[in-house]
């Protein structure tokens, strides 16, 4: 392999700057030439390609974002915007391609490598919902800045002897919500992935009131119902002081973590080896704190999974 392209794809997260990095000094630390390609695969229909230098990715594994940029491209869904893809890569001489994003971008990339063009996923989004790997590149950054709001809504719960209802980030996941309700001492954590009655719910609280607890927090993961829906349900329920509070965007910016920086740094260099090593159509992860790949078909495959042992603890930790 003589060139390789990295592109960045769906949501932004925190690291995936550090990833960028690790591709292009991985990459010319063993002579092979990188192109950062901007904008996701709009841009790579575009032709938006640009050489990268060491120097091109200098100053920016502290910075949240990505300087690639990136979109998201319902033409490249399409047979014909993946071609027009291939042909881009062909005319730039691009045999091999990092795809940094979430599972809609694997996808991309699976569609590229049986064009092809091998491609190596590298699990950059905050909501920790893909397959083949115990953490994706963003989680942990996420995490501290939910529980930095958490800590800070609770000083005001405690205060005015409020319930507070946060809503957070996810998708389809409960992920962020699990780790940073189980972080941040919340009475009740709200996930798609499992059914909570709301009986259930209000007896908790209830129970809470009469040991004479001063505020109560619960976690709302967006992919089960939005936290202005949730308040106005249990406000039908309860004669309690509910606010609510969307975290929103917050959560996927900011200056990457440690943790996060070290596996995007990790990811981003396996990535490339594999390329070299000439294994297309796989995705790397971390499992037990070790750097794994697997086949991004595969990973597309299967169904995400929450830590139910964690969620079971959160409910024993907040009787
Ligand atoms: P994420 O990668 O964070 O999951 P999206 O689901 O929006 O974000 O996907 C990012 C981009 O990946 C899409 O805008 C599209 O260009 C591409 N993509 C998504 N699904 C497919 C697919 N089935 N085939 C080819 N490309 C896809």
């Amino acid at each position: 392999m003589k060139r390789m392209g990295v592109l960045t794809s769906g949501g932004d997260s925190p690291g995936m700057n550090a990833a960028i990095r690790a591709v292009v000094r991985k990459a010319i630390y063993h002579n092979i030439e990188v192109y950062g390609i901007y904008n996701g695969y709009q841009g790579l229909i575009n032709g938006n390609i640009e050489k990268m230098e060491i120097g091109s990715v200098g100053d920016i594994i502290q910075r949240g974002g990505t300087i690639l940029r990136s979109a998201r491209c319902p033409e490249f869904v399409t047979k014909e915007g993946q071609q027009k893809g291939v042909e881009q890569l062909k005319k730039f001489g691009i045999e091999g391609l990092v795809v940094i994003g979430g599972d809609g971008s694997y996808r991309g990339a699976n569609a590229l490598t049986n064009l092809g063009i091998p491609c190596i996923g590298v699990p950059g989004t905050i909501d920790n919902d893909i397959c083949g790997t115990d953490f994706t590149i963003g989680f942990d950054t996420a995490l501290n800045t939910v529980i930095d709001a958490i800590d800070k809504i609770r000083d005001t719960a405690s205060s005015h002897e409020r319930t507070f209802v946060i809503e957070v980030m996810g998708r389809n996941a409960g992920d962020i919500a699990l780790w940073s309700g189980l972080a941040g001492g919340a009475e009740t954590i709200l996930i798609p992935e499992a059914e909570e009655s709301m009986d259930e719910i209000i007896a908790r609280l209830k129970h809470g009131q009469r040991r004479g607890k001063k505020h109560s927090i619960i976690i709302v993961a967006e992919g089960v119902m939005s936290g202005v829906e949730f308040a106005e349900k249990l406000k039908k329920e309860i004669q309690m002081d509910v606010r609510v509070s969307v975290l929103g965007h917050i959560q996927r910016g900011g200056s990457p973590t440690v943790r996060d920086r070290v596996i995007a740094s990790r990811m981003g260099a396996r990535a490339v080896e594999l390329l070299i090593e000439g294994k297309g159509g796989r995705a790397v992860g971390i499992v037990n704190n070790e750097i794994i790949d697997r086949p991004i078909a595969e990973i597309l495959d299967q169904p995400h999974t929450i830590d139910m042992q964690m969620f079971e603890l959160s409910k024993e930790l907040s009787i």
